[in-house]
């Protein structure tokens, strides 16, 4: 792997997720309102905006866990799960479904590890469970992934034994066992306290660097800044605005991107 893929050379590379005039709505409300993004391999986007403009319910669209009402993803070269069109819900066969799932990592703000088994465990619990990995090579990959997230002494804990940094770490690990080529967070860090924040984001700030495509939700504004490729802002179900963190967070030139930021001053 290309450790330090600096930003133009994932700029040319090959588009992971397309997403184009996706639209999503929760029975009248119509959260989603035309959605357009590409992310390219090795980027790390990063999405800002206010509470309830979207930004949850778009991740969980790319990771199958919605029904789109409008547009189209595509993950590598295929459709993403449900969509509808001309009035009609389309569904990927479950064999491609469980491939595209295979190929993406979800980590949310409240880690939920499985408390009654070990962090070795937790790792290992979906390669092993699900895909059928042997044991002994799900381990040895558990291993190294909690080298990467500096937690190879804790392979024997409980998950109650651990901080909410530890956890949310492990949590980190769990998703990146099943070798994803997409990563997803939404908000990886809102749930823990001030001081264990710094921990996470360093985590994911080495996973960046090392790479990996991912598509991070945050209020972090400093993470943006420095690991982000490039900077989404939505507000009410939109793309506002879209650049380089410089362009995004320094010299925003929507009134809505500037408000926002503001907040954080
Ligand atoms: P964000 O993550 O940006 O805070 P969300 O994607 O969670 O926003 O929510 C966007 C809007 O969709 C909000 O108004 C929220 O209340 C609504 N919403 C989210 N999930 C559901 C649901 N399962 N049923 C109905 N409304 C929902
Ligand atoms: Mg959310």
């Amino acid at each position: 792997m290309n450790m330090t893929a600096p930003i133009s050379q994932s700029v040319r590379s090959p588009v992971l997720v397309r997403a184009r005039n996706v639209h999503k709505s929760y029975g009248q409300h119509e959260v989603l309102k035309g959605i357009d993004l590409d992310v390219r391999v090795g980027e790390t986007i990063v999405i800002l905006g206010p509470s309830g403009s979207g930004k949850s319910t778009f991740l969980r669209c790319i990771n199958h866990l919605e029904t789109m009402q409008g547009g189209s993803i595509v993950v590598g070269d295929e459709q993403v799960g449900y969509q509808m069109r001309g009035g009609k819900l389309y569904r990927a066969s479950p064999g491609v479904m469980a491939r595209q799932r295979k190929d993406i990592g979800m980590v949310f703000q409240q880690f939920n590890l499985y408390p009654h088994l070990t962090v070795l465990q937790n790792i290992t619990e979906a390669p092993i469970g699900v895909h059928g990995e042997k044991r002994a090579e799900a381990e040895a990959y558990a291993r190294a992934l909690l080298e990467r997230v500096g937690l190879s002494e804790k392979e024997s804990a409980y998950p109650r034994q651990l901080s909410g940094g530890q956890q949310q770490r492990v949590a980190i690990a769990r998703a990146l066992a099943i070798k994803p080529k997409l990563m997803l967070f939404d908000e990886p860090t809102s749930a823990l306290d001030p001081e264990l924040v710094g921990e996470v984001l360093a985590t994911m700030r080495d996973l960046a660097t090392q790479g990996l495509t991912m598509i991070v939700v945050t209020h972090e504004i400093g993470f943006a800044k420095e690991a982000a490729d490039r900077v989404i802002f939505m507000d009410d179900g939109k793309i506002v605005e879209e650049g380089s963190p410089e362009q995004v967070l320094v010299n925003p030139t929507q009134p809505r991107t500037r408000a926002f930021l503001n907040r954080f001053i």
